[in-house]
């Protein structure tokens, strides 16, 4: 998505009364946390949680950030949410306004491997498989991608639904002229959503939920846009599996399976479809108008923690390597950017597969392919450890030694 200004969700709406019922009508509230307010359900019930202490983070563009968001837990509607503060929105403010497309690809789409991390596909095009096997939709339908960018959406769509009319939206015309390009492309749409008076069969929302402030009078919104039968697909971070999606300054709603089917539940959807497998460390989800059915319980547990662990096991291993020697980092997006800032002095290189990123530099470090590595190279990966190990298998060299959190 291309965001340009944040005034534009700040605006988006008249704040509404939206207020989230909590499961028991006791919510029990610790005397001593300093409290903040929480943008999904307004209440000033959110604990922060103080064991985050790294003071760098990153924008969901890949630049860094020298300032500290506060997280927290909603105590009421067990969301895990950034503290929207002035100071805040100013950077985010700022963030937008300097907004570099898919930065953390290389300009391009992003792209999901397998299992095996061996096959690859673009993330819309995976999104479009699932919406083809879980739902059926009319062929001649209309589709608004909501935050569309330069419309890879829309062409993953159009490969598929030829007969489609395709309508996007975003908060600036940057893209007009690439989007007109495509096939059956209609209309676009800026500024304002609360302006479009066209019904449509299918609403895309990819990679912008996170982003909004008020998220269920934002979807109450686009419901109003949706046909009796229609579909909303939305594509967030899966926070609770992505332990980076925390440092991501401008990412003020971290989404679980459990929070994002609640926040879709009190504006008016129910869910057809829910995967975090499909896209790893990403949530998809396809709902349409219906009843809020309660889930059996509110998933409480506390990824915060888990996640921050994590990211500082990653550093401090990352950290103890380099009193031996001076690391390469695998990757070049999020959690490869944000782990080299932490790292005080690195003077490695980013090493990438993507032929796309070669020449190119991140904050003035090199981008080099493994195959141009020297000798004797060691190469932290900073995933997950079964992920590090398939890629380590795959890329082994002789040349070359791969390091990864146990
Ligand atoms: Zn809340």
């Amino acid at each position: 998505m291309t965001l340009t200004n944040l005034l534009y969700f700040l605006m988006l709406f008249k704040r509404t009364k939206t207020l989230l019922s909590p499961n028991t009508n006791l919510v029990k509230i610790p005397s001593t946390a300093a409290k903040f307010k929480c943008h999904i359900c307004n209440k000033n019930t959110t604990v922060p949680f103080e064991l985050w202490d790294f003071d760098k983070s990153i924008s969901s563009d890949c630049k860094l950030i020298k300032s500290k968001p506060t997280i927290g837990n909603c105590l009421y509607c067990k969301s895990t949410v950034k503290k929207t503060s002035t100071t805040w929105k100013n950077e985010v403010s700022k963030i937008y306004n300097n907004y570099s497309i898919y930065s953390d690809s290389g300009g391009s789409e992003k792209v999901v491997f397998d299992s095996n991390q061996k096959t690859q596909k673009p993330r819309s095009e995976v999104i479009i498989e699932t919406l083809i096997n879980k739902v059926k939709l009319p062929h001649n339908m209309k589709i608004l991608d909501i935050g569309t960018g330069s419309g890879v959406f829309l062409k993953a769509a159009n490969k598929n639904f030829a007969s489609a009319s395709l309508f996007g939206h975003d908060i600036n015309d940057n893209f007009m002229s690439e989007l007109e390009t495509i096939p059956n492309f209609k209309e676009f749409f800026y500024g304002n959503i609360d302006t479009i008076q066209t019904k449509f069969e299918l609403i895309s929302l990819i990679h912008v939920l996170e982003h909004v402030l008020d998220p269920i009078v934002f979807l109450k919104q686009i419901k109003t846009n949706l046909t009796k039968d229609g579909y909303l697909i939305i594509n967030v971070p899966d926070s609770e599996n992505n332990p980076i999606d925390l440092a991501i300054y401008d990412h003020c709603t971290h989404f679980q399976t459990t929070t994002l089917i609640n926040v879709l539940g009190k504006a008016g959807f129910e869910v057809s479809f829910i995967s975090n497998k499909k896209i790893p460390r990403e949530i998809i989800i396809i709902a349409k108008i219906g009843k809020y059915k309660s889930i059996s319980k509110n998933n409480e547990t506390n990824f915060v923690r888990k996640n921050t662990a994590y990211l500082k096991s990653m550093y401090m291993c990352a950290n103890n390597l380099r009193k031996n020697f001076e690391i390469d980092i695998f990757g070049s997006s999020l959690a490869s950017i944000w782990l080299a800032d932490q790292l005080s002095e690195w003077k490695g290189n980013f090493v990438d597969e993507d032929k796309n990123k070669y020449k190119k530099k991140i904050n003035g470090k090199p981008i080099v392919s493994p195959s141009e590595v020297k000798k004797e190279t060691n190469i932290f990966i900073p995933l997950e450890k079964e992920i590090s190990k398939a890629i380590a298998k795959r890329l082994s060299s002789k040349n070359v030694t791969y390091h990864y959190t146990n």
